[in-house]
């Protein structure tokens, strides 16, 4: 239906009578005014549209009533009697001050204090989608990342790390026994979230995760069946493959969540971290502003990689509706993130600006591109023969399929057993097949070995692989 799309003014224009494959009529948003946004008319999907997106608990939730009375208290003249706020003047703090390393010359460090507003920003209660000092940077963050404007059709929610997230918004879509996407190996430490679902399947190789395979799913999947209502894929450097997915084939899944009617979600704490020699794909996020309606992708950034992992910031961008959702989890599950942490990014952050944002994350992706290196001169130097990989190009991560001469299921005990004898450790596969399937990989991460300790830790594995080899 949608390949019936007419060209308007050089723009693909969904026709409003259309359906999806599944026989959902795709819903043109006709009340809300085209957005300009310099480039190309974007046209986003409308409220309704998201409905039958929601799960059973999302519906079942209502906004906090105290919350959803809060931005009334910023009404002029009005005396609000509403929140339990604790009055600030009986907290300790006077001032907050932190060093940071400068990006643009490492040798020198800056002093930074919170001013006035800032702390009282940092100590007291604060919107449940986040301090608005963060969130404001985050949208111009999206803007240069992204080419995303603030004010079309989407909005930013913060998080206690991307995982924190992407909890919320599994539990706001996916009801027991509703049926999602999955890219096959997948970061382990979402499939728990996967659980009450049923989770299919999409095959991933050193491009990324497959169209091919995802084509064939959706176009023999059960007469009648509701089909798959999201995707779940790591974009850039994918936990534990630490492959990239090919912008052809990031196209190619667009185009299939339009046919098939289904969501993406963009878990993408890699992006930063992109060392490849070939330009960077564009994320999903960008990519939808080329669809004829936008505002399938939900996106997912995360500071950990790149700031610090302890300081548990993460952000969510997506459309209004499922963000909402997820604000209302966090609303009954832990109110907000951190304010502290929040501020305390903020005003690094803005202190900085964008362009030293990005100094920031190239020189830490060639950080992670060295040892890249040493460890890809390691892999060929003592395991050609006893292993097989793909180089990774973004990430932190090494996968590889352990040549045992044996059963697959076998690499699983020598990494649990054989390899901890001889002092190096790593994860088996199988931790990350969502259905509990069985895999000869195993997943390496390379993030915190200096040369040495690499060149160690594949001599060992080399000597376990002969070891078991020839037993
Ligand atoms: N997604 C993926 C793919 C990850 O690898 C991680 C971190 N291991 C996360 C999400 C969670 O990151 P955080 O909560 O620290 O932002």
């Amino acid at each position: 239906p949608l390949e019936a799309a007419a060209v308007v003014n050089g723009v693909k224009e969904a026709n409003p009578v259309a359906t999806h494959s599944d026989g959902v009529p795709i819903i043109v948003n006709t009340a809300l005014p085209k957005i300009t946004n310099g480039i190309s008319q974007v046209k986003h999907l409308p409220a309704e549209f998201y409905t039958p997106f929601f799960s059973d608990a999302a519906n079942k939730r209502k906004p906090s009533p105290i919350r959803a009375l809060f931005p009334l208290e910023n009404t002029p003249g009005l005396i609000s009697l509403l929140a339990g706020k604790p009055n600030a003047s009986c907290f300790p703090f006077t001032s907050i001050s932190f060093t940071a390393r400068s990006p643009t010359d490492p040798s020198t460090e800056t002093s930074l204090e919170l001013d006035k507003n800032e702390l009282a920003e940092a100590l007291q209660y604060g919107p449940t989608g986040g301090e608005p000092s963060l969130v404001n940077w985050v949208f111009g963050l999206q803007e240069y990342s992204h080419g995303r404007k603030r004010g079309e059709g989407w909005r930013v929610s913060i998080g206690a790390g991307s995982q924190d997230l992407l909890y919320k918004a599994i539990t706001a879509i996916l009801s027991p026994g509703d049926t999602m996407l999955i890219e096959s190996p997948a970061y382990a430490g979402v499939l728990p979230m996967f659980e009450h679902c049923e989770q299919i399947e999409v095959d991933t190789d050193s491009d990324g995760i497959d169209p091919a395979s995802m084509r064939s799913i959706l176009e023999n999947w059960p007469v009648g069946k509701r089909k798959p209502k999201v995707l779940y894929t790591v974009p850039f450097g994918s936990n534990p493959t630490g492959f990239t997915t090919t912008l052809k084939r990031r196209k190619e899944i667009l185009a299939l969540a339009r046919e098939h009617n289904f969501l993406i979600m963009e878990d993408d704490p890699y992006y930063y971290l992109y060392f490849g020699e070939a330009p960077r794909p564009a994320s999903y996020f960008t990519l939808e502003l080329e669809e004829p309606e936008v505002g399938r992708v939900l996106r997912f950034d995360s500071l950990s990689k790149v700031l610090s992992a302890g300081i548990r910031i993460g952000f969510a961008s997506g459309p209004e509706p499922l963000l909402r959702a997820m604000d209302m989890h966090t609303a009954m599950a832990n109110l907000q993130v951190a304010g502290l942490t929040q501020v305390m990014v903020s005003t690094l952050l803005n202190s900085w600006g964008y362009d030293t944002f990005k100094i920031h994350s190239q020189n830490v992706s060639a950080f992670y591109r060295k040892k890249r290196d040493i460890f890809e001169r390691c892999m060929r130097q003592y395991l050609t023969g006893l292993a097989e990989w793909s180089r990774p190009e973004a990430g932190m991560f090494y996968w590889f399929k352990l040549l045992l001469g044996t059963e697959e299921e076998d690499s699983e005990v020598v990494i649990r057993t054989k390899a901890i004898e001889r002092g190096v450790l790593a994860l088996p596969g199988t931790v990350f097949m969502p259905n509990a399937r069985k895999t000869g990989y195993v997943r390496a991460s390379f993030s915190l070995l200096d040369e040495e300790e690499i060149e160690e830790a594949i001599q060992r594995l080399r000597d376990v692989i002969l070891e078991a080899r020839t037993t």
